[in-house]
This record gives structure tokens, C-alpha cells and sequence, in this order.
């Protein structure tokens, strides 16, 4: 796989630094560096999305005939590197990268034709329902119902560490439409929540070990939903469900912002001295640490792009989806680590200071130190989220080893 840039390649990176140039305002840049994991602040979400909308670029990974740049692969490694370099909001947008491509996928034309455009513009935000509480790795166990009424479902149960549902108007989720089926994957349907303040549902938050507001636990108390808004048919929502699960694990971009982390790293190591005194970049224990990160963090750029490729050619990551979740995951919580170590007792009152949010955030110690213990604390679900890392190796040793 060749990763040299053609002279196409740099006229396309010369343009997307102009853009961001241009329109990423300080706002945004300060906003996103103080976010340890999603951007908090959903005005500013939407206000990007806008942005990126207007010049048609708020959807990289989309085909062009629903709305896509029709990028190349490479085009879209450019985009994912300088935004990262640029200090760009990276927040989870789940219309963008779970829901849109499945409707694409298995939405009828009327569902595309609604929801699409919406996403595309930043109108609409989503949230995903798949947990509950029991019901994790052991997704297929769901008890959240939807009983059967004329047109509609009603909907009755709840839902566990749903990411960004306080800052979401609709919701897509898994709901069991036949409790009696003889595999509990045959009970399980796809729907769409159109309103999500609808009277019924309710949010509550869960606050995280970083202090963070990310997710909640969503309450349904006879929420009706039009049988409309189911994707594919009654009781085949596994088969829907899995085909997210794939662009949620292969979707993200890892490489860019792995890359981008490490060389923050470097920088720091760099500023930073060992024991001995010398610069820590020059510690030979740590920069072994460092070369074997950058090792693993090329192998995942190189697995993106093999991914990418696949995306591109309207085929599925399949399996690779959970070799680079695993690995990206992984990598991105050594890069952490690394930095913890870097700048040792400077860490722990980061914490405090950083959460303080929309205040003037100050640094104890060094500025490059302020979010090393946040984005430290809030990189630990990584290995969790999108299924985690043990069912990774699961999903792998089947279906690649075939074991
Ligand atoms: C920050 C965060 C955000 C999230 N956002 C969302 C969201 O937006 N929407 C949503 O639906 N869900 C979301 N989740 C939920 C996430 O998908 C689940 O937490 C995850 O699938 C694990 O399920 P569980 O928490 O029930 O743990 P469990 O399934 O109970 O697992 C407990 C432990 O057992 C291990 N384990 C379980 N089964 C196996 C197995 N077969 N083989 C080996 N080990 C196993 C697990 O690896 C884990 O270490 C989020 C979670 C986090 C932490």
C-alpha cells in the first residue's frame, strides 16, 4: 500500500489547509482542546457541522449520490490528518457515521430521502439504544419491548450508556417485537425515534470517572413509534444491527488522531527531562517506548486505509472492523499512559483544572501538561465502547482464524 502523496494529493492538502485556515475559528480550536472525548459544548457541534456542510464536506466517508465529497481514500487521509493537526472537534456524530450508512445500506428510499439530508446538515443529531443494563456484550439478550398497535409500536424499557442522548433529537435502537422466538436474535427490530423529547422517554445523566457528561441511561414509559420507522423487517433488526456495529468499530478515523497524539507526545517528551537529566525524548527506555508506539500506530494507518479501500468499493470491513477497534483502542491508551509518564507529578491536578469547563483554564505546570490526566481518564472506555476489546478477539478468532 502506497502512502506517498502524488502531486494531486498535495494540490487537495493545500486546499483543506486553506479551508481550515479559513474557518476553524480559535473558538473551536480552544473548545476542542479542552475535550478530553466528545465536544461538550453541542452549539459549537452544530455550528462545525454547518460549516463543513456549506463547503459539502460534512460527511468524508460518504458517496457522493447521498451527499458525500466522493472522496478517494487518500483524500480522505488527508482530511482526517489535517483536521487532527489542525486541532479540529473529532466528536462522535452518529447520524454521520453509524445510522447514515445504514439506511444506506438497508433503509428504504422514502427513510433515506427523510433522514439523510438532515444528518448532512447537522439538523439532526442520534443517539444509539443498543445497551441495557445485562444486556452489553451479551447484546441479543435485550428486554427493552415494542408491542405491536395498529400502525405503531409502543415502547416500554430502557437503555444504558447512551452516548450523547442529552444532546440528541433522535434516537435509532434495537427494541424486541417477539419475546417468544426460538433464538433471541430472531425477537429483535431496528427502529428510528423521530422526537426524542417525546412525552415517555426520559435521560438521565451518568458522569464519568473524568468528570465527563457523555452518557446517560434513557427511560421509555409507552413511547409510540410508527411502524414506519423500523428498519428492515420484524424481528431481522440482528442483521441491521450488526451491519452498524461494523462502521461504528471500522468507521473511525484512528490513524489521524493516533498519529496527531503521538507527535503532541514527542513534542512533550521533548520539553520534559528523565531522572538523569537529560531530555526524555533522548532516555533511551522511553524512546524505545515511543518508536515501538509509532510501529503500532502506522500498522493502524495502514489497516484504515485497507478499510477505506473496502468502504469505498460498497464493501464491508467485516472482521478488520474489530482488528482495528482492538488495535486503535489499545494504541490510543499506551499514547496516554506514555503521557502520564512524561509528565509524572504534573498529572494529577490537571484533572481538577481541566474541568473546569467554560472558565478561564489555567495550568499548574507546564501548558502542554493541562489534559494528559483527562484524556488519560476518559481513553479507558475506549476498550469498552462499540463492544469490548475481549469480544474483539472473539469476533476475530471465528471469523479470521477460524476458530
Ligand atoms: C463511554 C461509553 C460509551 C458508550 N456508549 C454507548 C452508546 O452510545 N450506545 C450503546 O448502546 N452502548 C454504549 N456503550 C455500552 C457499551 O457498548 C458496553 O458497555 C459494552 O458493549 C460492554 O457491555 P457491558 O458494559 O454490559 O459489559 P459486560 O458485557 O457485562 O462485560 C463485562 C466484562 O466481561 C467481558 N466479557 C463479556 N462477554 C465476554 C465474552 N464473550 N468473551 C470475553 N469477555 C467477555 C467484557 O469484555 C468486560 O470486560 C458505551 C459504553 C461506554 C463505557
Amino acid at each position: 500500500m502506497d502512502l506517498a502523496m502524488k502531486a494531486e494529493d498535495v494540490a487537495f492538502r493545500d486546499e483543506v489547509r486553506a479551508f481550515l485556515k479559513e474557518n476553524l475559528t480559535d473558538e473551536l480550536k480552544a473548545h476542542a482542546r479542552l475535550t478530553p472525548g466528545i465536544l461538550a459544548d453541542q452549539d459549537l457541534r452544530v455550528e462545525w457541522t454547518k460549516i463543513l456542510h456549506k463547503k459539502g464536506w460534512s460527511a468524508p466517508s460518504w458517496p457522493k449520490e447521498h451527499g458525500g465529497p466522493g472522496w478517494n481514500v487518500m483524500q480522505r487521509f488527508i482530511w482526517a490528518s489535517e483536521c487532527a493537526a489542525a486541532g479540529a472537534p473529532h466528536g462522535s456524530n452518529m447520524g454521520l457515521a453509524m445510522v447514515g450508512p445504514t439506511l444506506m445500506g438497508h433503509g428504504t428510499p422514502e427513510q433515506r430521502a427523510k433522514y439523510l439530508p438532515a444528518i448532512l446538515s447537522g439538523d439532526d443529531w442520534w443517539c444509539q439504544g443498543y445497551s441495557e443494563p445485562g444486556s452489553g456484550s451479551d447484546l441479543a439478550s435485550l428486554q427493552c419491548r415494542a408491542d405491536s398497535d395498529g400502525d405503531d409500536y409502543i415502547i416500554n424499557g430502557t437503555k444504558l450508556w447512551t452516548t450523547g442522548a442529552h444532546q440528541s433529537n433522535k434516537m435509532f435502537l434495537l427494541v424486541r417485537t417477539n419475546p417468544n422466538a426460538a433464538k433471541k436474535q430472531e425477537g429483535i427490530s431496528f427502529l428510528l425515534i423521530d422526537d426524542f423529547q417525546a412525552k415517555g422517554i426520559k435521560v438521565d445523566p451518568i458522569i464519568t470517572l473524568a468528570g465527563d457528561h457523555e452518557v446517560n441511561q434513557v427511560f421509555f414509559d409507552d413511547v409510540r413509534v410508527p411502524k414506519a420507522n423500523r428498519v428492515g423487517a420484524e424481528n431481522n433488526g440482528w442483521t441491521v444491527a450488526k451491519y452498524l456495529l461494523e462502521f461504528e468499530r471500522g468507521g473511525a478515523a484512528h490513524g489521524a488522531n493516533l498519529r496527531n497524539s503521538l507527535n503532541k507526545l514527542k513534542v512533550m517528551a521533548a520539553a520534559e527531562r528523565s531522572d538523569d537529566g537529560e531530555k526524555l525524548i533522548d532516555d533511551p527506555a522511553f524512546a524505545r517506548k515511543i518508536a515501538e508506539t509509532d510501529v503500532e500506530v502506522t500498522a493502524v494507518e495502514y489497516t484504515e486505509h485497507r478499510i477505506m479501500s473496502q468502504l469505498s468499493n460498497g464493501q464491508n470491513p467485516g472482521a478488520a472492523a474489530s482488528m482495528i477497534k482492538l488495535r486503535g483502542s489499545d494504541t490510543n491508551q499506551k499514547i496516554t499512559e506514555l503521557g502520564i509518564e512524561a509528565i509524572a507529578y504534573y498529572a494529577e491536578p490537571h484533572v481538577l483544572e481541566a474541568r473546569n469547563w467554560g472558565s478561564n483554564v489555567r495550568s499548574v505546570g507546564p501548558d502542554h501538561a493541562l489534559m494528559v490526566m483527562p484524556k488519560y481518564l476518559n481513553t479507558r472506555a475506549q476498550t469498552i465502547f462499540g463492544g469490548s476489546n475481549e469480544v474483539q478477539r472473539g469476533i476475530m478468532a471465528k471469523a479470521v482464524l477460524g476458530l
